[in-house]
């Protein structure tokens, strides 16, 4: 029977990142974020080996000994079943994120509706996705298991937790194997709403000001919950009420805070 949990944190035995994966796997398939054999995801295991669902075999049906372990080249070195066709995608990311630890790929259909019309979730119509993902840039089209789809990944990587990737699919990752999961979550109901915001003509994005007011709440929460800002942190408990936990690219962060004290100066 598969668990239906999962603890955050990346600091776990192997056996439990393998059930991890493979719960994962299930959520993925379940929810529809994948079909057939679609989709991968990997944890970070140590500095030179990463743990991966292989290719061929439906998300929703792995169990851990499945999974396969390779190196930050993305080559098999325990396992008996082909790693994921996406490695190279993975690694990457773990190259230039040294506070990446799980790496979650699936082609949920309406974040991936939107790659498809070439269209990025960028707008800020929803405070969650502004603050948990700063956006959803897309990323051109590259053929699936090259160095195309990499080379077409990597501009955004450092700077964003989930990238869409045209006529493709949607990519997330984090500190965690739960938080590269939410993350695709997050992007897959984003879609959803901004769907229906196209579906009735009509569209309210949130200013400035109020991208500002969730910063100072994200700030204020920090101090009260002693949670670290650094994303390599985000393994810290989870507050009772997850919806107050936002998190931004440090980049992002300081770029919104630079841009209130320079509206605060400007007033006075
Ligand atoms: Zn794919």
């Amino acid at each position: 029977m598969q668990p239906d949990s999962i603890l955050p944190g990346a600091v776990k035995t192997e056996e439990q990142h393998r059930r991890d994966i493979c719960t994962v796997g299930h959520w993925m398939y379940e929810r529809g974020y994948v079909a057939s054999t679609d989709g991968n995801i990997s944890v970070r295991l140590g500095p030179d080996r990463i743990l991966t669902s292989p290719t061929c075999l439906s998300k929703g049906m792995m169990t851990s000994d499945d999974l396969v372990i390779t190196d930050l080249e993305g080559r098999r070195v325990d396992g008996t079943r082909k790693p994921s066709s996406e490695m190279g995608m993975h690694v990457l990311i773990y190259r230039l994120r040294p506070d990446v630890n799980a790496v979650c790929h699936a082609h949920p259909p309406v974040a991936t509706g939107f790659a498809a019309a070439g269209l990025a979730l960028d707008k800020p119509i929803l405070c969650e996705l502004v603050l948990d993902l700063g956006g959803v840039p897309l990323a051109r089209y590259g053929t699936p298991g090259t160095a195309e789809l990499t080379a077409a990944v990597e501009p955004f990587i450092r700077d964003h937790n989930a990238i869409l990737m045209a006529n493709h699919g949607v990519v997330t990752y984090g500190a965690d194997l739960l938080t590269a999961f939410q993350r695709m979550e997050c992007t897959e109901h984003s879609a959803k709403v901004a769907l229906v915001t196209e579906l009735l003509g009509k569209q309210v994005v949130l200013s400035g000001g109020d991208v500002e007011k969730l910063v100072e709440a994200r700030a204020r929460y920090q101090s009260g919950a002693q949670v670290p800002a650094a994303e390599s942190k985000a393994s810290a408990p989870l507050p009772n009420d997850a919806t107050d936990r936002v998190t931004l690219t440090r980049r992002e962060l300081e770029a919104l805070i630079d841009e209130a004290i320079e509206k605060d100066r400007s007033r006075h």
